[in-house]
């Protein structure tokens, strides 16, 4: 059975993550918290066209924890340093898959030959939960370009569909998880068809990145996201013209959660937890 659309929701309008992010919040919005769990939330910046700049926009030093930030830059390059001691680019095409677990500091900004070039800059940033068993877990850093994806080629040079995390017809994605998430870009040709199938209680939904797609009979066009209902396993998929699109969908985290801004908890107790180390330095330096 074919999973029902639920809604297609247009981008909602955009406010600025520090200078350098102008994205559009599909989730939470106005939904539960929990309705695309395990995703808490999902920014999308749409394209937008920055001058160039000698200042690399962005976002300064901050902490996070009890869950994974995920950022997939699709046009621009995005730069990052935490307190881990990690920092590197991601560049077009490529995904950060950070777990802040117990804590980081970290800024986020772009890469310094784009500010100082200017361009397209169009990306997603994803905020995946963690079980409440993992919330501590130690940071990490994974990160992938664009070729380090793993590829299934649609039949009938339909495109390619790179997995980044969980499976699609037998090609596992790079990305390792602490609970079940699939997370995939469909790059498909005009007049391509496919069908995925995803377990029915995973909450999923596709952001148009790119073109237009009829999914099960419904057509979405660039920055449209399609959730899905939770009533069915397949997705029919038909792109009208060259198209990406994001597809997520997980295995939902059934705890209670608190989320208050850069964390994500089980607790009120937990997020004051949070605070207090935070304010005591236990997140580690982080110059600005
Ligand atoms: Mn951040």
């Amino acid at each position: 059975m074919k999973k029902s659309i639920e809604q297609i929701i247009s981008a909602p309008a955009p406010h600025m993550v520090g200078d350098g992010f102008r994205v559009h919040n599909f989730f939470p919005g106005n939904h539960d918290i929990r309705r695309m769990s395990p995703f808490f939330l999902v920014d999308y910046g749409s394209k937008i066209e920055f001058n160039p700049s000698e200042h690399q926009r962005g976002v300064g030093v901050h902490p996070h924890r009890g869950f994974e930030t995920v950022t997939l830059a699709y046009h621009g390059k995005v730069a990052h340093h935490d307190s881990g001691g990690n920092s590197g680019v991601i560049e077009e095409g490529g995904v950060q898959w950070m777990t802040a677990g117990s804590g980081v500091l970290h800024k986020e900004y772009h890469e310094k030959e784009f500010s100082k070039k200017g361009g397209t800059f169009q990306m997603a940033q994803l905020w995946v939960n963690l079980p409440a068993k993992y919330k501590m877990t130690k940071p990490k850093y994974q990160g992938f370009t664009q070729q380090e994806l793993s590829k299934y080629e649609v039949p009938g040079n339909g495109g390619v569909i790179e997995v980044v995390a969980g499976e699609f017809n037998g090609v596992k994605g790079p990305a390792s998880t602490f609970s079940p998430v699939n997370l995939f870009n469909a790059r498909l040709n005009k007049g391509a068809r496919l069908n995925m199938e995803l377990p029915e209680n995973f909450n999923t939904s596709i952001i148009v990145i790119e073109g237009t797609a009829t999914v099960n009979g419904k057509t979405a066009k660039t920055d449209e996201l399609l959730l899905f209902k939770n009533d069915g396993t397949e997705i029919e998929i038909e792109a009208n013209e060259n198209a990406v699109l994001l597809v997520m969908s997980g295995e939902p985290i059934n705890e209670p959660i608190v989320p208050y801004g850069p964390f994500l908890m089980n607790s009120k107790e937990e997020i004051m937890q949070a605070y207090d180390d935070f304010h005591k330095g236990k997140f580690g330096v982080l110059e600005d």
